[in-house]
């Protein structure tokens, strides 16, 4: 049986790691301040509001949230994360997505501040990602993927890795992230002739589809490791991933669970990008 690798240990110790460079600011008056602008009140969003504030508070990173209604103006957005990219206090900006349909996320992208763009909402960052820059902002979850791998001493370069999903929040970029760090990659995707082949071959495989316990014993080859970024329900409304994880702990030789694996992760490498961004903003080595 596979060994459960847990996000609680990486986000403890990238908690632990944040706090104590915080201590070395002391002699700053500024603290570091992650600004969050959110639509609406999605359930979804609160939640992971609540997980970044927590997280953040530890470290000793300030949050701020600004709330607009659903019905918000495109113009009245724009004002407020133009708010956001010239407020001298605030470090990193957060915007919640999907936006409302009558906010074009095409326009948006091109507002938010590269500077303080923490979770690659920007094309500056997006092409910094594909460039292997490391000065960028991956975002937080396909980068909370590649923080697990290392925390558990797996090694990426030179390995099969293939990722199932190829979503521009998680699939596309977990893929260039992996790239970037020599693995072989392969991506599957909707018109993927044969998903389970794919999978079969991965010695690193990485799944962010959104269909619960979809990948199934037969389609892991023994001893891969197997991270799962799913979120989803089964049909007792219970949380599980996108890999069925009964089955495929058997076979993998390490296994994220879900809940309890990536998820507990995203939100240490958001405080990391707001301290990283603060660091820049404030000429700190
Ligand atoms: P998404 O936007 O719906 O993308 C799903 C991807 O899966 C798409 O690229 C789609 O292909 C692909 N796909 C669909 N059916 C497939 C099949 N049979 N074989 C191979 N690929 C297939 O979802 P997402 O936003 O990437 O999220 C994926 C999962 O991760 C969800 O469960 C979500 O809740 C979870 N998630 C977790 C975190 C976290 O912090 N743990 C963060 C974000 C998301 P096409 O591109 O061709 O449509």
């Amino acid at each position: 049986m596979g060994t459960v690798i847990k996000g609680k240990p990486v986000a403890d110790k990238i908690t632990d790691s944040l706090r104590e460079e915080l201590r070395g600011f002391e002699k700053l008056t500024k603290i570091p301040r992650l600004g969050i602008l959110r639509v609406g009140e999605r359930p979804e969003d609160l939640a992971y509001e609540r997980g970044a504030t927590n997280r953040c508070k530890k470290i000793g990173i300030d949050v701020e949230v600004k709330t607009l209604p659903m019905d918000v103006t495109q113009e009245v957005f724009i004002e407020e994360l133009k708010a956001y990219n010239t407020d001298s206090k605030i470090n990193g900006i957060l915007v919640f997505r999907p936006l409302p349909e009558q906010i074009n996320e095409e326009v948006i992208k091109y507002v938010i501040a590269p500077e303080k763009d923490i979770d690659c909402f920007s094309p500056v960052n997006v092409g910094k990602m594909v460039e292997g820059d490391p000065s960028g902002f991956p975002p937080c979850t396909p980068t909370a993927v590649i923080e697990i791998l290392e925390h558990y001493d797996v090694q990426v370069e030179g390995s099969d890795c293939t990722v199932i999903g190829a979503s521009m929040v998680v699939g596309k970029p977990a893929a260039l992230l992996l790239m970037n760090k020599k693995g072989t990659v392969t991506v599957a995707h909707s018109k993927t002739k044969d998903t389970k082949a794919v999978a079969e071959n991965a010695e690193i495989l990485v799944v962010a589809v959104g269909r619960g316990k979809m990948v199934k014993k037969d389609w892991v080859s023994d001893g891969a490791v197997v991270i799962d970024v799913g979120i989803n329900e089964d049909e007792d409304g219970s949380l599980c991933g996108d890999v069925d994880f009964e089955q495929v702990k058997e076979k993998a030789s390490k296994i994220t669970p879900v809940p309890a694996g990536v998820g507990s992760v995203t939100t240490s490498i958001l405080a990391k990008h707001v301290v990283k961004a603060f660091k820049k903003q404030h000429q700190i080595e």
